[in-house]
C-alpha cells in the first residue's frame, strides 16, 4: 500500500520511541526525519546511521558534543539540549511529532510542535496531566489532531470513531492491576525497584512501570482521558482488566458498550496513530481467542493503591494540583530507584506534596513549570525527614 508520512520522534531511545523506530522499519513510506535521546547516544547512532533523520537532539550537553564527532560522516545535523529538543518537536519536513520522553520533560515541546502545525501521535500523558488545558486549547487554535498513543486512549479513541462524542455516558478505562494485585498495605513495605519493574502484561520504561505498579499510570490516564476526550473524571470508571485483552471501553446512553480488543502491543496503538484514519497490515500477535481462557473484571483497591484517588482529585480540582500530583510523583520514583525512599513513601509523597502546595487556578506555562519544580523540592525535603 501506498502510504507516506514524515514523523520526528522525540524519545525515539525509549520503549516506546524504539517500538516507533520498528514500525517504520517495516514501512518505508514513514520517514524518520528527527530522533532525540537523553543520553543514550550509542543507540541514537545506530538510529541515525539506519534511518537517516536530517536531524538529532541529545538534551545531555555533553553528550550532544561526543555524538556529533561519532557522526560527523552522515549528513544528520545534531543539537545538544532543550534547544534541541525544541528543534525536533518543530522540524519543518516532519507532519507528526511522536512525544515519547518521559515526564514532564514532554510539555514544551509538545507545544512548540502545535504551534508549528504538527499532528501530536501522544504517547507522553504528562503533558496533558499538566498543561492539558493549554494543550488542547492551541491544537484547536492551530487546527491540529492529537492521536493518543497510550493504550488505553487510542482504544476509547477506535471505540468512539463514528458515534456521537454526545451520547457517550461514560468511559471504562482499564488498568492490568500491577504486580502488586490483591496486595494489602501491609505487604507491600519492602518492595524493591526490581519487584515494582516485573509489570506481568507489558514491558515498558521503568518511570511507566512503576508507576502502574502503584495505579499513578491509572491516575494520570484518568487525567489525560478527560482532556483527549472532554468528559468529567466522574464519568471515568477504572476497571482492573488482568489481562490486558480488552485495552477500554466506551459506555453510550443507550447502555450500548463497544470496546477495543487484541494481544497486549504498543505497535498498534502506535502505528494507528501515524496511519489514522488508515490501518496497515500487522505482523504477528494476532489474538487467539482458542487460547484466551477468561476475561476479568474487579474494582480497583482504592485504599491500598489510593494514588488513584489523589489523581481524581487532581483531575476534579485542576488548576496547578495534577502538575503537582505528577512531579510529586516523578520525584519520588526517582527516589525510590535509587533506594533512597520506600515504595509506599511514593503515594505518601504525593499526598503530601498535595496538601502542602498551593494550588493555581487556570496556570500559565511558567506557574506549571514552577509548581513542578516546587513539588520536586517538596519530596526531596521530605525524604530528607524536613
Ligand atoms: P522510556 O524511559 O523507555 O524512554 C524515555 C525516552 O525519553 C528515552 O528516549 C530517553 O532518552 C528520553 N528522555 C529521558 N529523560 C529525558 C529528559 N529529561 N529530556 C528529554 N528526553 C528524555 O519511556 P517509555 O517509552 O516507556 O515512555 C515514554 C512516554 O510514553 C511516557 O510518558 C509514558 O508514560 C508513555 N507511555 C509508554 C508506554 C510504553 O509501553 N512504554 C505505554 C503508554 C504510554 P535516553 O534513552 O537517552 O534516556
Ligand atoms: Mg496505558
Amino acid at each position: 500500500m501506498e502510504f507516506t508520512h514524515n514523523i520526528s520522534i522525540l524519545g525515539s531511545t525509549g520503549s516506546i520511541g524504539t517500538q516507533t523506530l520498528a514500525i517504520a522499519r517495516e514501512y518505508s513510506g514513514i520517514g524518520v526525519k528527527a530522533v532525540t535521546a537523553h543520553s543514550n547516544i550509542k543507540l541514537l547512532e545506530e538510529q541515525i546511521r539506519e534511518f537517516k533523520p536530517e536531524l538529532a537532539a541529545v538534551t545531555d550537553e555533553k553528550k550532544a558534543k561526543e555524538l556529533k564527532i561519532k557522526v560527523a560522516d552522515t549528513p544528520t545535523k545534531v543539537i545538544g539540549g532543550r534547544e534541541g529538543l525544541i528543534a525536533a518537536a518543530a522540524h519543518d519536513s516532519a507532519e507528526t511529532v511522536v512525544t515519547a520522553v518521559v515526564g514532564i520533560s514532554g510539555l514544551e515541546p509538545t507545544i512548540e510542535a502545535i504551534k508549528a502545525k504538527k499532528n501530536i501521535a501522544l504517547a507522553n500523558k504528562e503533558t496533558l496531566v499538566t498543561g492539558g488545558h493549554i494543550v488542547t486549547a492551541l491544537a484547536k487554535r492551530y487546527n491540529t489532531a492529537i492521536l493518543p498513543v497510550d493504550s488505553e486512549h487510542s482504544a476509547i479513541f477506535q471505540s468512539l470513531m463514528g458515534n456521537h462524542r454526545k451520547e457517550l455516558k461514560r468511559i471504562l478505562l482499564t488498568a492490568s492491576g500491577g504486580p502488586f494485585f490483591e496486595k494489602k498495605r501491609s505487604e507491600l513495605a519492602d518492595i524493591t525497584p526490581e519487584d515494582a519493574l516485573r509489570h506481568p502484561n507489558w514491558h515498558m520504561g521503568s518511570k511507566v512501570t512503576i508507576d502502574s505498579s502503584t495505579l499513578v499510570n491509572k491516575g494520570l490516564e484518568i487525567i489525560e482521558a478527560k482532556w483527549l476526550f472532554d468528559v468529567d473524571i466522574d464519568k471515568i470508571k477504572v476497571l482492573i482488566h488482568r489481562q490486558s485483552i480488552i485495552h477500554s471501553m466506551v459506555e453510550f446512553v443507550d447502555n450500548g458498550i463497544i470496546a477495543q480488543l487484541g494481544a497486549p502491543d504498543m505497535r498498534l496503538p502506535i502505528q494507528f496513530a501515524l496511519t489514522y484514519p488508515n490501518r496497515l497490515p500487522m505482523n504477528g500477535n494476532e489474538l487467539d481467542f482458542s487460547e484466551l481462557v477468561e476475561l476479568t473484571f474487579d474494582e480497583p483497591d482504592t485504599e491500598t493503591f489510593y494514588a488513584l484517588e489523589l489523581a481524581k482529585r487532581a483531575g476534579r480540582e485542576g488548576g496547578t494540583l495534577p502538575t503537582v500530583f505528577n512531579g510529586a510523583d516523578e520525584a519520588a520514583v526517582e527516589l525510590f530507584m535509587k533506594r533512597k525512599l520506600s515504595y509506599l513513601g511514593i503515594s505518601e509523597a504525593i499526598q503530601r506534596a498535595m496538601d502542602d502546595i498551593e494550588n493555581i487556578a487556570d496556570p500559565s506555562l511558567e506557574d506549571i513549570l514552577e509548581t513542578d519544580k516546587l513539588a520536586r523540592a517538596a519530596v526531596y525535603k521530605y525524604y530528607k525527614g524536613v
